[in-house]
């Protein structure tokens, strides 16, 4: 059973939270769900029936990111600022409760972040982060696609878009990158798959190990979960991964987002695969470190020696090797608070 609410971030931007219940009333309060960048909420669904078995009631944000809501151009920092406080907000009235839980997800993650270590979301309680937050690191292939290929896509294209593998679209430049990606990648016959491994990262694949995945995942769900990602989104991140951290451009939110100690006091859980080939392990280990110089012990980092980026949520005995972290991380809030500075 699932109800959707929808609501507008506070620019304006209109927004969906999907409410997912299960066959029992929840008893742990709300946790909100927030995807990457160029998919959207459907990234959960396995996650969704081990947290309502827990007790968990499930929000699955939408967020300015997904392929669910008309394509735009958008930054990091707009959805920090813009989406997330009114998420939070938006779950906390619906259901009445003070406080929430969050599983975020690599873009979903970095944007929450930057929020909660601003100090925008003091609601939250506990976070569970998978891939990267405030400090991203790449491989060294990405950081040549980011420093030169992101300039001269800028003067080509609006957005790139893993679903041309699956409906070519008209224009030249689309139809070159589907071809060269096409001969360059053998790894599989999915050329949504190849898409996205050229997209996000340096690896075939870059995003997933495909021992991972069962057949119906790769072949079946896969092609129809990716869509346009803005090179805005591209251009803010080149400059954050050669900053080693979170950098913004917007009034309201810090240039840097790893520059003072997190105004937050949720106990925060990093998740990282060790195969990660889209943002590498380091990237939560950096984060990591941050965190645990402003909170010492406070924080938990697990890296996941066989799992790669997305499929820490969609590979095939997640139930069994990441779940159990996801659930443990987000029962985190009994534990005292002990942040210098913050209650
Ligand atoms: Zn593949």
């Amino acid at each position: 059973m699932s109800r959707v609410v929808q609501f507008r971030a506070d620019d304006g931007t209109p927004l969906k939270l999907t409410n997912v219940r299960g066959d029992r009333e929840p008893t742990l309060g709300p946790v909100l769900l927030a995807h990457g960048a160029g998919v959207r909420s459907t990234i959960f669904h396995q996650l969704c029936g081990p947290l309502t078995e827990a007790g968990w009631d499930v929000w699955l944000l939408d967020w300015r990111a997904s392929i669910d809501l008309p394509p735009r151009s958008w930054t990091l920092s707009e959805a920090a600022l813009f989406d997330h406080p009114a998420a939070v907000r938006t779950v906390l009235a619906e259901t009445g409760a003070d406080r929430l839980a969050a599983v975020v997800h690599c873009q979903g993650s970095v944007t929450f972040m930057m929020a909660l270590a601003a100090g925008l979301l003091p609601e939250v309680d506990t976070v569970v982060s998978n891939a990267v937050s405030l400090h991203p690191v790449v491989p060294a292939w990405s950081r040549v696609k980011l420093r030169a290929g992101v300039p001269l896509m800028s003067r080509l294209l609006t957005h790139l878009d893993p679903s041309w593998g699956r409906r070519p679209p008209p224009e030249l430049t689309p139809r070159v990158i589907t071809a060269l990606v096409r001969a360059l990648h053998h790894e599989c016959d999915n050329t949504v798959c190849k898409l996205v491994s050229c997209t996000y990262g340096s690896g075939f694949p870059a995003l997933w190990r495909h021992e991972n995945l069962t057949p119906e995942m790769h072949d079946d769900f896969i092609p129809h979960e990716f869509g346009p990602v803005p090179i805005s989104f591209f251009r803010q991140m080149g400059a954050s991964v050669r900053a080693g951290r979170l950098i913004s451009n917007l009034d309201g939110l810090p240039r840097d987002h790893a520059a003072g100690p997190p105004r937050t006091d949720a106990r925060i859980t990093l998740l990282a695969g060790a195969h990660n080939r889209c943002f590498l392990p380091d990237s939560q280990r950096r984060t990591h470190a941050f965190l645990d110089r402003h909170a010492p012990g406070r924080h938990t980092l697990h890296i996941l020696p066989d799992y790669g980026h997305l499929d820490v949520f969609l590979g095939r005995d997640v139930h069994r090797e990441v779940f159990p972290l996801i659930l443990a991380g987000l029962r985190r809030q009994d534990a005292p608070a002990a942040i210098d500075g913050v209650r």
